[in-house]
């Protein structure tokens, strides 16, 4: 399993959905493969995803259909481009996992089954129970561990850096094992991010505490581009108090949204889609009627899911069974459930092209790090698996062709020194400044109160300054660890500066961005002004640490922007 180290032509950060299809895609086009993950990879985060996958596979179905319903769902930012690509290409993909072992559900007849998902005009989403991440995550472990040939796995191994040439290309990583705290220059002539999302820069959030942008500050630290930083998903039902997530599959399967006066009430904000908006939309009514006191006293309103069957139930929802009895002591089955808007889902990341590319030479990225951008201003539900294995895929491709191309290069030993030195000024902190964990908890319930589903100049200017503040503190917050051996406490304090700067790109590009659009609710400025918005906004760092914003243009092939009514 363990090969040599480390020099390899495609390395790939990041071991969940995005990372192991890149990893089994770059082997088959002929690349030695080294793939790292801080966790064991299916315990990645992809291991959480619920309710499925989308492709327009079915007989009246066509993948334009699917391709306009993501492109009204992104609120006309993403990218069509792209999108084409996606939803042509999805139909081979569920395939292909089907033919490699995902025991996808399958109707009465035999055939895959689907289920209905938010925004989509038709259902489209395949699915396992409401394990359908975890069931793709394991298959594809599988078929990683046949190709030990050629894919070395580095599990419990943690990226602090990517490497670049004088020449500007990223030619490695600097990692530490976890295990025993070594440290290592990874060399490679393609590097692939794929290391998920952002999630923690919020509390409550339905992401995993390793959820926590790593990626995405690794390449801003060296220069790439990040794109769409402003657009974050809030789930339309999470649980109030741990963020906890209801999957979209129990609406997809029937349940009903009501507030505490019992009314239906997305009859008035989505009469023809009704609880199957798209997120934006269904999150933004829920916390209206919350904030206009029709929600229950504790902030929530109601999710009904004894409108589905409860034997369906039970078969096709049973992790949410699961959830709503331990962490909510509701038996969902038999009683409605209170949930509520929260984090979920980051669409920006760092920007590529339909290949993966970033604009530095040698860097890709994929999945949820990465901004294509397929879901512009709001994502689909059942269309993030499948944004990582596409795009996933198409970066392992082209990463070892690109591996043919260059040589191998050999950062000298000493790489590691920088990084070797800024742990060890970590490890001697003194006692007395703040703590990592409460740091972490002053972010994530700052962007939680100031850049959420409503956002205004007001609010973002406060969020700005706070996160500036705890730039500070964190140069001097203390960990209680200083040994080698499994020593999260010096992990979550690095961790920590990657929140801090990924939070601070979300906040300067929600502050630049003066309209609504997608997860972008200003109430100052609440209409979508395509005139003068209709673009990207690109946060890159200028030199001196401070990000600085520029302009991209929104590819459209087909579909011209038009009123977003569903
Ligand atoms: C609760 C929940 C349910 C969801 N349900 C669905 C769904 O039904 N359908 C859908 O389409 N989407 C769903 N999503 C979204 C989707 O699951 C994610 O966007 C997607 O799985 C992200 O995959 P990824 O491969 O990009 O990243 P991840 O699966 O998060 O993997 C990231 C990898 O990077 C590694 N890593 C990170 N930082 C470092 C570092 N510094 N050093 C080394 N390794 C590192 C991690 O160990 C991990 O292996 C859901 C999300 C959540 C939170």
């Amino acid at each position: 399993m363990m090969a040599t180290m480390p020099s390899h032509d495609v390395l790939i950060i990041g071991a969940g959905l995005a990372g192991q299809r890149a990893a089994l895609a770059a082997a088959d086009a002929g690349a030695s493969v080294a793939i790292i993950s801080k966790v064991h990879p299916v315990r990645s985060h992809s291991v959480a995803a619920a309710g499925g996958i989308n492709a327009a596979l079915g007989a009246d179905d066509t993948w334009e259909s699917h391709a306009f319903d993501t492109v009204k769902g992104s609120d006309y930012l993403g990218d069509q481009d792209a999108i084409e690509v996606m939803c042509r290409e999805a139909p081979d993909e569920i395939l292909h996992l089907e033919h490699v072992g995902v025991t996808f559900h399958r109707s009465p007849t035999g055939h895959l089954g689907t289920r209905a998902f938010g925004g989509a005009s038709q259902a489209r989403t395949y699915y396992v129970a409401d394990i359908t991440g975890q069931a793709i995550l394991h298959v594809l472990y599988e078929q990683l561990m046949k190709h030990h040939a050629t894919v070395d796995r580095f599990e419990e191994w943690f990226t602090t850096e990517l490497l670049q040439d004088d020449a500007g290309a990223c030619v490695g990583a600097v990692c530490r094992n976890i295990r025993d705290g070594r440290l290592e220059v990874f060399d490679a002539k393609s590097v692939i991010l794929a290391s998920g999302g952002a999630g923690q820069v919020y509390k409550p959030t339905t992401n995993a505490l390793i959820c926590t942008g790593d990626g995405i500050a690794q390449a801003y630290r060296v220069g790439a581009p990040l794109m769409d930083m402003e657009m974050i998903q809030y789930h339309p039902t999470t649980l109030a108090e741990n963020g906890f997530l209801i999957t979209e599959g129990a609406r997809g399967e029937g349940a009903h949204l009501y507030n505490a006066k019992g009314e239906r009430f997305m009859e008035r904000y989505a009469p023809n889609k009704l609880e199957l908006a798209s997120r934006d939309v269904v999150s933004r009514a829920e916390q209206t009627e919350i904030n206009e006191g029709r929600g229950f006293p504790d902030g929530t309103i109601s999710l009904d899911i004894t409108k589905v069957p409860r034997k369906r139930t039970l078969e096709a929802l049973r992790e949410i069974v699961n959830i709503g009895r331990d962490f909510a002591g509701v038996d969902i089955t038999r009683e409605p459930i209170k949930i509520r808007p929260g984090a979920h889902y980051i669409m920006g990341g760092v920007k590529t092209d339909v290949d993966g590319q970033t604009p530095i030479p040698g860097l890709y990225a994929a999945g949820e790090v990465a901004c294509v951008s397929v879901h512009g201003g709001n994502r689909l539900g059942a269309n993030s698996l499948l944004d990582t294995l596409i795009f996933g895929r198409r970066s392992g491709v082209h990463a070892a062709a690109r591996a043919q191309q260059v040589a191998m290069p050999a950062a000298p030993a000493s790489a590691v020194d920088a990084t070797r030195a800024r742990i060890d000024a970590i490890l001697a902190r003194p006692a007395g400044g703040r703590r990592v964990s409460e740091i972490k908890t002053e972010l994530g319930e700052t962007m939680n109160r100031y850049v959420a589903v409503f956002r205004d100049a007001d609010g973002l200017g406060q969020a700005h300054e706070v996160v500036r503040r705890l730039k500070e503190e964190a140069e001097t917050a203390h960990v209680d660890d200083r040994g080698t051996v499994f020593n999260q406490d010096v992990l979550g304090a690095i961790e920590l500066g990657y929140m801090l700067e990924v939070a601070e790109t979300i906040v300067v590009a929600a502050q630049e961005r003066k309209e609504s659009r997608g997860a972008q609710y200003r109430t100052d400025f609440p209409e979508r002004n395509d005139g003068e918005w209709l673009k990207h906004i690109d946060v890159s760092r200028n030199g001196d640490e401070t990000p600085h914003v520029s302009y991209s243009p929104v590819t459209i092939t087909q579909w011209e922007p038009q009123e977003r009514t569903y």
